[in-house]
């Protein structure tokens, strides 16, 4: 079990820590000011515990319970960046894991649906202040299964799927509204290229992909301890 520090401060060191990250995430190509401005404003290490401080302002995945991981923060800008998030929009995110990409997608001015389907993650959120305080009003979260999406928040202006897909699940793409978008990694051999899906009036949609990226796989069903 985490042991979350209700008294966990973001620090002159730490604040230092998250703007190099950011730096580095600039000159990795990230050049959407809004996304990098969400990045520097969530305290990234209030998502691990705090032995892990450090880490978490380096730029990688590092493992959260369940076996699962916090994406990498360029991971993270990345997919943030191609949602192209506008404040009000209401966006669905599969695979909540720790709240860290909640927390940037809120940070954008956005209400969010998040769906996990471990258990133990879930239930874990409750017990993390920064995730706590936000008002029920702006963040729902369900303990479920992405693929089936939720239908009684559907329509979404934007989904984001944050775990290596087999397909584009049918079901997020009826919850999304005409002209919204899909985020999604596709598994690929090894990796995942992310595919940006754009829908139509007409039920169609556009497809763009991108450079590979490498996730855990999405999983049918939930899973309790
Ligand atoms: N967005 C997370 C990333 C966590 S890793 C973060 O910022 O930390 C991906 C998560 O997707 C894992 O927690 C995994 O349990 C979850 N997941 C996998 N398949 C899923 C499914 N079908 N429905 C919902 N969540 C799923």
């Amino acid at each position: 079990m985490k042991m979350w520090d209700e008294n966990r401060i973001d620090s002159y060191r730490h604040q230092g820590l998250r703007k190099a990250l950011i730096q580095g995430l600039r000159d990795k190509g990230i050049n959407d000011e809004r996304v990098l401005d969400a990045l520097m404003a969530v305290p990234r290490h209030y998502f691990f515990d705090p032995e892990f401080d450090d880490i978490a302002y380096e730029d990688r995945a590092f493992p959260i319970s369940a076996n699962q991981t916090i994406s990498q923060p360029y991971t993270v800008a990345f997919q943030t960046s191609l949602l192209n998030v506008k404040p009000g929009d209401r966006v669905l995110e599969i695979g909540t894991g720790s709240g860290y990409q909640s927390a940037v997608l809120l940070e954008m001015g956005a209400y969010v649906i998040t769906i996990e389907r471990q258990h133990e993650l879930f239930l874990e959120l409750n017990r993390f202040p920064y995730i706590a305080k936000i008002p029920k009003s702006r963040l729902k979260r369900f303990f479920g299964d992405g693929f089936i999406g939720s239908h009684s928040f559907a329509p979404f202006d934007k989904i984001i799927i944050t775990c290596g897909a087999p397909i584009v699940p049918p079901k997020l793409i009826e919850q999304l509204k005409t002209g919204g978008v899909i985020v999604i990694p596709l598994a690929e051999d090894e990796h995942h290229k992310m595919l940006r899906l754009t829908k139509n009036e007409d039920g169609s949609y556009e497809t763009e992909t991108f450079s590979n990226f490498s996730f855990v796989p999405m999983l049918p069903g939930t899973q309790t301890l």
